[in-house]
């Protein structure tokens, strides 16, 4: 090699370029041999990429998934009818791509980006694929900043940070749209764009969600993409991947996204569908091999980025409805093994009224505790703890009529502590009010109220705060800090209100 010189390398050069052929048989249509079921055959386009756009004569997109020999697989993203044998297509030379700009945020959209809301269309600066590479390891930073959720029950003990991904897992009916919405309505000055896909969901759901958000004002960062239950499975299918792709515009750009996938499961069906359709061989329950790939590249997008790349981050709420409570089934423990962690709802919970219905046992937020607020990590240091020995001593003590005082101490704090993790959708807690109401209960002052009147004491409590104290509040929110002083002040507050209200269960 090093017996090379410049001036041979110039001429090997210029001999291979004049001997270059340009091929020129590049296809750049094919004839469709067959089509149904959302899926086109198309001979003829022996250089069209995986994932590519394929255009159909009636003007309906597909996307090439299965490259064989003399033919490629195309799933479409639209009806087809109008496409039939001998139809022709052709290459557009470019993948799936969403336009976002700015001007997205607000507005409703379908799995391609496209408006829906019949507002018209917005003004874009730029095209991204929906399938991009995932940060890569150097231009990251830990999960060190936290994404309140406004719910007691997770801020206090499943906290969750910025770039963070946590899993919502439940059986149907058990409130997992119900957190991620409260969320997104607590991230209201917050400085968090909100992104929520709906998919396979009913387009009345989506339209009620809606009016929630805009209700609560939180339409005004927030993007809804939907592919409703009625889609083809193909949209269904690329409509995550849309989401993702808007919330890397702004991620890039430095901000922080929240992006819900509502949900997961019904993405791997669609995604069953078309895999089945194209002939892919069948694995486990009947998905494909390539399922888990499926989720953990979608999923891996979501980070938290360095300085040096502007410092954004992508925090994802996933979304897993399981059967019956099952959470080993293939589809529930490949996304808890890809995400930091989940929160279980459970419907027995629910329907003992216990709302949000989160398992304390089975939930977990493997990497949110860096980011949690001193002063709620102080305050909620021994919750799970407390709760765990409740429960544990509820199911012993449940046949006994004569317990011992302190075991009887003891279910009843548990009982408090229940009773004040309860909350109603829509009303996210500021960190003053989680903060006082946790210390409160903490320190035992809320063991002499009845249960039925905790919920009011609780209210009237917060008011008595905000009206009398609110540089305890302010102080609260300002510093995230915490000290005895603060502490002593929050306790003796409490037990002025306390005296004042009194008459109210002892009557
Ligand atoms: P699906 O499986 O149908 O998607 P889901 O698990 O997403 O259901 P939601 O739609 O969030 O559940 O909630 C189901 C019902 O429970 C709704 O009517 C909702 O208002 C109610 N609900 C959810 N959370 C609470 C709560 N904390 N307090 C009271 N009601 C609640
Ligand atoms: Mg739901």
């Amino acid at each position: 090699m090093n017996s090379l010189k410049p001036e041979e390398i110039v001429s090997v050069l210029k001999e291979e370029i004049n001997n270059f052929e340009v091929k020129t048989s590049v296809k750049e249509t094919g004839t469709v041999i067959q089509v149904g079921d959302g899926i086109a055959t198309v001979y003829g386009l022996e250089d069209a990429m995986y994932g590519e756009i394929i255009m159909f004569d009636n003007d309906i997109k597909g996307m090439v998934q299965k490259i064989e020999r003399k033919t490629v697989g195309c799933i479409l993203f639209g009806s087809d009818v109008g496409i039939k044998e001998g139809s022709q297509a052709y290459r557009l030379k470019r993948r799936a791509g969403v336009n976002v700009g700015e001007g997205i945020i607000g507005r409703v959209v379908d799995a391609l980006g496209m408006p829906i809301d019949g507002k018209g269309n917005f003004e874009t600066d730029e095209f991204l694929n929906i399938e991009q590479e995932a940060p890569d390891i150097i231009s990251r930073e830990p999960v060190n900043k936290p994404l309140q959720t406004g719910i007691l029950a997770i801020d206090s003990m499943f906290p969750i940070g910025r770039g963070q991904r946590e899993l919502i897992i439940g059986d149907r009916q058990t409130g997992k749209t119900s957190i991620a919405i409260d969320t997104i309505l607590n991230q209201k000055g917050q400085d968090v764009i909100c992104i929520y896909v709906g998919i396979g969901q009913k387009a009345s759901t989506v339209a009620n969600l809606v009016t929630t958000l805009t209700k609560y004002g939180a339409m005004d960062y927030t993007v809804v993409v939907s592919s409703p239950a009625s889609d083809p499975a193909p949209l269904q299918y690329v409509a995550p991947y849309s989401g993702t792709a808007i919330g890397e515009y702004f991620m890039k750009k430095g901000k922080d996204v929240l992006i819900v996938y509502d949900d997961l499961s019904k993405h791997a069906v669609a995604y069953r569908t078309i895999s089945l359709l194209l002939k892919r061989p069948p694995g486990r329950e009947a998905y494909p091999g390539d399922v888990f790939y499926l989720h953990s590249r979608l999923l891996e997008r979501s980070c938290h980025l360095n300085k040096e790349n502007g410092g954004g981050s992508m925090t994802a709420l996933p979304i897993i409805e399981t059967l019956a409570g099952d959470v080993s089934a293939y589809i529930p423990t490949n996304v808890i093994s890809i995400t930091d962690g989940q929160i279980f709802l459970e419907s027995s919970l629910f329907f003992s009224g216990v709302r949000p219905a989160v398992n304390v046992g089975l939930s977990v937020s493997r990497v949110g505790g860096a980011a949690q607020t001193k002063v709620m990590k102080k305050v909620s240091g021994s919750l799970r703890i407390d709760l765990a020995q409740y429960r544990e001593m509820e199911v012993f003590t449940q046949f006994s009529s004569d317990l011992d005082p302190s075991t009887k101490e003891l279910l009843k704090y548990g009982k408090t502590l229940i009773e004040i993790l309860k909350q109603p959708t829509c009303r996210p807690m500021k960190l003053y009010e989680q903060i006082i109401v946790l210390c409160v209960a903490e320190n035992k002052l809320m063991m002499d109220i009845p249960e039925s009147k905790l919920k009011d004491f609780e209210k009237g409590l917060l008011t008595y705060f905000e009206n009398t104290y609110p540089e305890i509040c302010d102080n609260i929110m300002e510093t995230g800090l915490y000290s005895d002083e603060l502490k002593e002040k929050i306790l003796s507050g409490a037990k002025e209100y306390k005296e004042q209200v009194k008459g109210l269960w002892q009557a």
